[in-house]
């Protein structure tokens, strides 16, 4: 247990319906950390993001945000916190422009950024203000996904494999931009595959198997330990 969480989740259970995939996940995150998550195809990455974000139907367990307990609050006020999620599928409405994708999530905490800010970060989003969401690439695309959910106030932000399907130099940016929020005091708890993409900006990487965290590895550590991570991805 780290006395200094900002998020603290303990013996987090799970559900989809009657399929328990959740198993007692320990998980603390201090403010301005970055931690991933590694871990197989369905080990329970994106569920731990879905629960921390209450938009797990059934969950059991502790959740505490600044310590305030939310494993029975709707996700609205668990957002109001200052929690944001960005989704691996992203989200984008095809139909709306991307000026108009920016403004879709409510604020939900005084001290977003605002859309200049946002624009200031990722300046494509700029150029490409009056295209619509289908005539994004899918680095754009990540790319409003995070923005818009900075705009929302939220500080401490559930990144859900950014960089899948992204071009190598797309990937780059992605990962200058989620150091540069970290220098900004936010705290991010990312899901990636990538573990060397992980290491070039996380703190610590946290491995989740079959719905529990077996292991935890210090990002200088990483290399050290390279073959019990390549055991625990399968790779
Ligand atoms: P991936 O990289 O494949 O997303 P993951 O570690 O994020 O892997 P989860 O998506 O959290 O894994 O899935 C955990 C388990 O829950 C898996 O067994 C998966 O099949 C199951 N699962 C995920 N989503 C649903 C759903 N909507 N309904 C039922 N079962 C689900």
């Amino acid at each position: 247990a780290v006395p200094d969480a900002l998020l603290a989740v303990r013996g987090l259970e799970g559900w989809y319906g009657e399929s328990h995939v959740l198993h007692g996940i320990d998980l603390d995150v201090r403010a301005g950390e970055v931690v991933t998550l590694l871990g197989r195809n369905g080990a329970g990455k994106t569920t731990t993001l879905r629960a921390i974000i209450g938009i797990l139907g059934r969950r059991a367990g502790s959740i505490t945000y600044e310590g305030v307990e939310t494993i029975a609050m709707a996700s609205r006020n668990i957002a109001r916190l200052g929690l944001g999620y960005v989704p691996e599928e992203r989200g984008i409405f095809a139909s709306l422009t991307v000026a108009e994708n920016l403004m879709l999530p409510p604020v939900v905490k005084p001290g977003g950024m605002s859309v200049a800010e946002i624009h200031t970060l990722f300046p494509n989003l700029k150029e490409r203000a009056g295209s619509q969401g289908t005539k994004l690439s899918g680095g754009e695309q990540q790319m409003l996904a995070i923005g818009r959910i900075l705009r929302t106030g939220a500080k401490l932000i559930l990144l859900d494999e950014p960089t899948e399907g992204l071009a190598p130099v797309i990937v780059q940016q992605i990962g200058r931009t989620i150091r540069e929020l970290k220098g900004r005091g936010y705290t991010i708890v990312l899901v990636e595959q990538n573990f060397r993409f992980a290491q070039t900006l996380a703190d610590r990487h946290v491995v989740i198997e079959q719905g529990r965290v077996v292991d935890e590895i210090a990002n200088d550590a990483l290399d050290a330990n390279i073959d019990k991570l390549h055991a625990y991805l399968g790779v």
